[in-house]
């Protein structure tokens, strides 16, 4: 089945506005990768995202492998047009035009990502589908947008009236400082672990609000916005993605823990190597939320407001991380 075929979640209760793919359509159960499926799953999203989260966890508990069940969960907040910072509805650039940016990766090691691609609201699915059906890694702009036609995605106008107004207003002005968001919604990063033990994550975001036309941040860079070692553990990032980028952080996370640091301290590591190339304290907020395979969690960042969201047991629930300031 293509991925025009989504799911109406109007049934739920959003009115409409969002849209999903079909479970039954995206998870194959065909593949056991480890042949014990005994491990209780487990979604970790950057954010206060519940309902994410929880679609996400139970495609896991329906044997969803973990990067099907994350394309999934994400793509609730990329068609909720009140999230201004994932898909549709996303604040535009300064040019007014919405461009989207995600990758994913999974437990073999697979990755796919898509940068700066416009009218597509699905950009996480998009980049799963760059992974599989592509011989190549990533997709970028025009060339993102022409393969999501051909898969059978469809074209729409991301702006919606209201982040167009905040638009017009931010011209008036127009001074540009990337500002972060550090409360609900923002880029969302979700680590999965399967019934089968394994791990998989997705990262998607319209990047900074009134960004340069073209700009691309940490979000959809395989080892800066997010990073799986099946081996080890999984990383993904939220925050000014110019900072994460120069120190590779995800995978910089992920090769702590494989030198046997839990993923607290790991995401400490990486946010002090952000911190120590600052002169003071830094006007920008940076994120990091981390698991191991041990099933143990970190989240860490700059600026208190950062949460994340788990899902657990049928259950989801909301934690502030820790912060240095
Ligand atoms: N990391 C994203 C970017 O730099 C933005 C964010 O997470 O707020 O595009």
């Amino acid at each position: 089945m293509k991925r025009r075929d989504f799911l109406d979640q109007s049934s739920m209760g959003f009115a409409g506005l969002l849209v999903a793919p079909n479970l039954t359509a995206v998870f194959p159960k065909k593949e056991i990768i480890k042949s014990l499926a005994t491990s209780t799953p487990y979604v970790l999203s950057t954010w206060n995202v519940p309902q994410a989260t929880l679609l996400a966890g139970e495609a896991l508990e329906k044997g969803s492998q973990g990067l099907d069940a994350a394309v999934h969960g994400v793509a609730f907040e990329e068609a909720n047009l009140l999230n201004t910072t994932v898909g549709k509805g996303g604040a535009p650039d300064r040019d007014g035009n919405v461009s989207l940016d995600a990758c994913v990766m999974n437990h073999k090691g697979d990755c796919g990502a898509v940068l700066a691609v416009e009218n597509i609201t699905h950009v996480a699915a998009l980049a799963k589908d760059v992974m599989e059906k592509t011989p190549h890694v990533i997709i970028a702009g025009a060339g993102a947008r022409k393969f999501a036609l051909e898969q059978g995605y469809k074209a729409e106008n991301l702006l919606t009236e209201s982040s167009k107004a905040a638009w017009k207003k931010w011209l008036e002005k127009g001074n540009y400082k990337p500002e972060i968001n550090v409360e609900n919604h923002d880029t969302i990063g979700m680590l999965c672990s399967d019934v089968y033990g394994n791990l998989s994550g997705v990262c998607t975001t319209s990047g900074l609000a009134y960004k340069m036309m073209g700009r691309v941040g940490d979000s959809p860079i395989i080892g800066s916005g997010l990073y799986i070692d099946n081996e080890v553990g999984g990383a993904v990032a939220t925050g000014l993605g110019e900072e994460v980028i120069k120190t590779v952080g995800s995978f910089l996370i992920v090769e702590l823990m494989r030198q046997g640091k839990t993923p607290q301290d790991a995401c400490e590591e990486a946010i002090e190597r952000i911190i120590e190339k600052q002169k003071g304290k830094p006007d920008f907020q940076v994120a990091y939320l981390a698991t191991n395979k041990k099933g143990e969690i970190g989240a860490y960042s700059v600026h208190r407001g950062f949460s994340y969201t788990k899902y657990f047991n049928k259950k989801t629930t909301n934690t502030q991380s820790n912060s240095v300031y």
